[in-house]
């Protein structure tokens, strides 16, 4: 019998343990944000330390991060030559408000039918272990030598806050994490029998445009006809922002966005979010953006600008005919490879200064900007995942990239170099985040077995 076969023998055998060792530290009230809970995350890091140690890993460490809750590292680096593996998790959650909306308490988990219940099932401590049960049948299913990669440990207790304090922790440890691919379950399957390798995120740059003109607001009609009004000026900027095919004006946006290959637009094709379910899922009367590409590719592939927020002028129950002294728009633009932050803006600067016209004056705040990540799709991490998923689910998997971003996986892929294959056995219908959150349990074992065979397809 071959050593997978007998890892995946020990796995299905002990299904019942993995799922125990599930249920107890679910009960763990790991709530990161709410301070009521520090002791409670801080004893969820240690259990997850436990648990690692009890799988054989080594240099087990809680590490403290400047302020915030603790990462857990470990590792297990026994084959030179071979591939590492950063897995990445976190073991913080949600809080469970509204608790009157869950059927049993958000910490005392259940089993009903197929379904596990409890804050944290789904997203993601049933993802974590996942991981861990794989690592174990693998370890102990009497393999000679262990895992058939080197393997490193990076786990999180902020990740339900922003990963606030992870940067700076990275940064200085970066040596530590320093690994050939990242394994990230956190972004779950598009549906049962569909599952997903997501294998790009979209960066942010989120900017503040304050145009005024007058001192003070004015009276509209002893000035009306005179005077540019900064909230007409403003909207006369934002409509030039984009072009009648829909393509963002700011000068040399599109320079350095890398194209669709043939191979990603046909995964994209395949997708089941089709425009048709854009469209019923919104309740928009038509869909909007860039010509020549699909719902999907606009949102998960190409560059977006949006506005997020105006505000002028008299915006209060009824009239008041003022001439306002100033216009703000929050504007933000999402970001493929391989734009950055700083380059947008600085391309909006410049669109200002070509376009502003004389009777205003305005100026750019940078708020915010997050970068892109994404994984070559030639990373033999996403191969492996790729075979290990086709073996599991009987179907070649779906590739997706998502519109949103994900810190600590840019971040691995900025300061590490680390790219990041996301997975994850969690489903759209999970309630992640919301009461009665669950997990699919024959999904969830099916996902064990996916790690499983990514980890011998990977060594
Ligand atoms: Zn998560």
């Amino acid at each position: 019998m071959s050593e997978l076969q007998k890892a995946l023998d020990y796995a299905n055998q002990n299904r019942e343990r993995f799922l125990n060792a599930l249920i107890e530290v679910l009960k763990i009230p790991s709530i990161s944000t709410d301070a009521a809970f520090n002791n409670d995350v801080q004893r969820t890091a240690e259990w997850m330390a436990d648990h690692l140690k009890g799988l054989g890993m080594e240099n087990v460490e809680v590490m403290p991060t400047e302020g915030g809750h603790p990462v857990v590292y470990a590792d297990y680096i026994k084959k030179p030559g071979a591939p590492t593996v950063l897995v990445y998790g976190h073991y913080d959650v949600q809080p469970a408000d509204p608790l009157e909306l869950w059927e049993t308490g958000p910490f005392e988990p259940q089993v009903r039918g197929d379904l596990l219940f409890g804050r944290g099932s789904s997203d993601m401590k049933g993802q974590v272990l996942a991981t861990f049960s794989a690592i174990e049948s693998v370890m102990k299913s009497g393999a000679p030598d262990g895992v058939p990669v080197n393997l490193k440990f990076l786990l999180e207790g902020e990740e339900e806050i922003g990963s606030k304090n992870l940067e700076p922790f990275i940064k200085k440890h970066a040596e530590k994490f320093k690994a050939d691919v990242s394994l990230n379950p956190d972004a779950g399957m598009m549906d049962i029998d569909q599952p997903t390798i997501t294998y790009g995120l979209r960066g942010l740059a989120y900017l503040e445009i304050n145009v005024w003109g007058p001192k003070a607001d004015l009276h509209s009609g002893l000035y009306g006809g005179a005077v540019h009004n900064p909230a007409q000026a403003l909207a006369e900027l934002i409509a030039k922002m984009h072009d009648e095919k829909g393509r963002i004006t700011l000068p040399g946006f599109y320079d350095s966005v890398r194209l669709l290959s043939e191979q990603e637009r046909a995964d994209f094709a395949r997708l089941p979010n089709d425009d048709a379910s854009y469209l019923e899922g919104t309740g928009v009367p038509a869909l909007w953006g860039e010509e020549g590409y699909t719902s999907a590719e606009r949102t998960g592939a190409r560059p977006t600008l949006e506005v997020n927020g105006l505000l002028s002028g008299w915006t209060g129950p009824g009239s008041k005919t003022v001439l306002p002294a100033k216009a703000m728009a929050k504007i933000s633009c999402r970001l493929v490879p391989d734009q950055t932050p700083a380059e947008v803006e600085s391309q909006m600067v410049r669109f200002m200064e070509e376009n502003a016209p004389k009777t205003i004056h305005w100026d750019v705040k940078k708020l915010t900007g997050s970068p892109f990540a994404i994984a070559d799709l030639n990373n033999p991490g996403v191969k492996a995942m790729h075979e290990a998923m086709e073996t599991v689910w009987g179907t070649r998997p779906f590739y997706r990239r998502e519109g949103g971003s994900i810190g600590a996986v840019a971040m691995l892929q900025q300061i590490c170099g680390v790219e990041s294959v996301l997975v994850g056995t969690g489903l759209p219908s999970d309630n992640v985040h919301s009461p009665n959150e669950h997990l699919h349990l024959p999904t969830w074992y099916k996902g064990i077995d996916a790690f499983i065979h990514f980890f011998y397809n990977l060594g």
